[in-house]
């Protein structure tokens, strides 16, 4: 197939343009280089059936030839990120969503949304089911994604209905892993980062607030599952495996041998307290679950993070 993917140079878009390229797709990659780096694309460029267009694509682009399937990854992902790009991060997952949309229907490609827990919110429910429809502050700091991308699913499932376009959405939580920016500012980033340069490790609030973090390879077998079904209504795909900050703080400092200290800084606007996606759907519809446990994933994605420090990486970014 031939692939459109907007956000090839971020994080999760370059692992997944990756793992279509070594499926034998072709891809074109779209990035504005806004959170992506140049180096994610490095990886890409080793197959001949990549290309790359820099675009922002909250602004309309015709793509000539033959389009499969239009993935949208490109957005800003991290809480430090979107508050310091509230309008950018409005635009790319409304309007930019409305033009792949746009170039999906033109070329009669399949179209993939990359939603989010954040749609979720705060949640009432807990584990979240994709029944479930959240519990968001629209007028607080995190309004900018939340809103963003509930727009991006309700744009997507009106051009499902209206115009007859295949589409997926993806509902992701939280996922770590190599090619994370040093100053990415999400919590698995700042704590492995920090423990290695020896700083103090950042806890918010009093870090019994809890998250379940996926592995990016798990994440991005369940993308693709996603993507070759036929499954319209959104899917989570996450792991379940739920664990408090401090826990977390804790896997980390055991698994570098850190010796860094906790430190406690304020709890940020509207941070969910708990968060843990319900995957039925993904398990008995995609037949996908998590293979790689918190340690493991931790342990894997330190390696990275020592190269990257050691080039001159730079350090954590905290909120605030
Ligand atoms: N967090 C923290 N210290 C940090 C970064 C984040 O304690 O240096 C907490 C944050 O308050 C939240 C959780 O870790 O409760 C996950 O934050 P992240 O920014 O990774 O993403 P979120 O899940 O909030 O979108």
């Amino acid at each position: 197939m031939k692939l459109l993917i907007t956000g090839a140079a971020g994080f999760l878009g370059s692992h997944l343009a990756e793992r279509f390229l070594s499926d034998g797709h072709h891809v074109i990659g779209l990035d504005n280089f806004s959170t992506g780096s140049r180096e994610n694309l490095e990886p890409l460029r080793a197959f001949d059936e990549f290309e790359f267009i820099q675009h922002d694509i909250s602004k309309p682009i015709y793509i000539l030839g033959e389009i499969d399937g239009v993935l949208h990854f490109a957005s800003p992902a991290s809480p430090v990120d979107y508050l310091e790009i509230p309008i950018q991060t409005l635009k790319v997952g409304s309007l930019g969503t409305h033009n792949c949309l746009g170039i999906a229907l033109a070329h009669g490609a399949r179209f993939l949304i990359a939603s989010t827990s954040e749609v979720y919110g705060d949640p009432q429910v807990h584990p979240q089911p994709e029944s479930y429809w959240g519990h968001v502050n629209p007028v607080g700091v995190r309004g900018c994604y939340d809103e963003a991308k509930r727009f991006a699913e309700a744009m997507t499932m009106a051009y499902h209905r209206h115009h007859g376009v295949d589409t997926r959405i993806l509902r992701i939580f939280n996922t770590y892993g190599p090619r994370m920016r040093p100053g990415d500012g999400r919590v698995v980033s700042n704590f492995i980062v920090q423990a290695l340069r020896g700083d103090p490790i950042t806890i918010y609030g009093d870090g019994e607030q809890t998250r379940s973090f996926c592995y990016v390879e798990d994440e991005v077998e369940g993308i693709v599952r996603l993507f070759h079904s036929d499954l319209n209504q959104p899917v989570n795909i996450g792991n379940p495996g739920e664990f408090t900050i401090r826990e977390l703080a804790e896997v980390v400092i055991d698994e570098t041998g850190s010796k860094s200290e906790l430190t406690s800084l304020p709890l940020p606007q509207d941070d969910p307290k708990v968060r843990q996606p319900d995957i039925r759907v993904a398990r008995e519809k995609l037949g996908w679950e998590p293979k790689v446990a918190l340690r493991e994933g931790i342990r894997r994605t330190i390696p990275y993070f020592e190269r990257t420090i050691a080039a001159g990486g730079g350090a954590a970014r905290v909120l605030g």
